[in-house]
């Protein structure tokens, strides 16, 4: 069994066929994937996926790339739906000093808000962080939360070891296809196979061999394949330690991921 930790399934891209994406991800062996939120109005959408397809779980969040969209009461609908649909993680949440734009008072002001309300549930966080992962992981120990995933890592070892002493696992996926990623792939060797999760945040962050055409599921094996390669693994010990790993830091047991998608 694979689980992409980070899929938006809820993403219109996925409109005309998403039955069969899911579908052949199942058939690939991706048995659960992960669906995060990133503004309240797709709250519903990624619930109405959760219910329709056993195996896709919901996250919930406000991301900080649609800062634009968010409202203080949207942090009060997060409460309130939280409580209701029991999510299994915040997510997206962070910081985005890369993109240019994005008000950076307002960004922390709705991270760390959302990072209380992680705190108050106990639920582990999704994190995106770019350029910020200083700032993000300062925000982590203030607010004393020490489990979730670091989306699409990128970084350095220092930065990596910040995020993985908090009790963070960090989430790899289409970047590290790339021969010109060098940075990453090194870490990705590196890193100790017991704090990788892997991802394909779909329909974004293509692998190489997808050439920039829509990303889906479905390629989270050879994904992890490339992750195998790279550190000399068997892909069996890849598969078998990243799911583990994805399990154990969202607190879900195999049958948990059944009885989720099915109510
Ligand atoms: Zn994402």
């Amino acid at each position: 069994m694979v689980i992409d930790t980070h899929c938006h399934l809820d993403a219109a891209e996925f409109d005309a066929d998403r039955d069969t994406v899911v579908m052949r991800a199942r058939a690939a062996g991706v048995k659960l994937i992960v669906t995060p939120a990133v503004q309240h109005a797709s709250f519903g959408a990624v619930l109405s996926i959760s219910q329709r397809y056993p195996g896709c779980i919901p996250a919930l969040g406000l991301h900080p790339m649609y800062i634009h969209a968010h409202m203080p009461e949207h942090l009060d609908l997060l409460r309130t739906t939280i409580e209701q649909h029991r999510p299994v993680a915040i997510g997206e949440i962070g910081l985005d000093f890369f993109v240019p734009g994005l008000d950076a008072t307002k960004q922390e002001y709705y991270f760390t808000e959302q990072l209380k309300i992680a705190r108050d549930f106990e639920l582990p966080v999704l994190l995106h962080s770019r350029r910020a992962n200083d700032q993000v992981v300062k925000q982590l120990r203030r607010f004393g939360i020490r489990r979730g995933i670091a989306h699409a890592y990128s970084g350095s070892r220092q930065q990596a070891d910040a995020f993985i002493r908090i009790g963070f696992k960090l989430g790899l996926g289409g970047a590290m296809t790339y021969t010109r990623a060098s940075n990453l792939r090194r870490l990705a060797a590196e890193l100790a196979l017991e704090d990788i999760v892997l991802e394909t945040d779909a329909p974004d962050m293509s692998p190489a061999w997808l050439q920039q055409q829509r990303n889906s599921p479905e390629q989270l094996p050879h994904i992890a394949t490339v992750l195998a390669d790279l550190r000399g693994d068997t892909l069996d010990t890849v598969i078998r330690m990243t799911t583990h790993n994805a399990l154990t830091i969202l607190s879900l047991s195999p049958e948990g991921i059944l009885h989720h998608g099915s109510t």
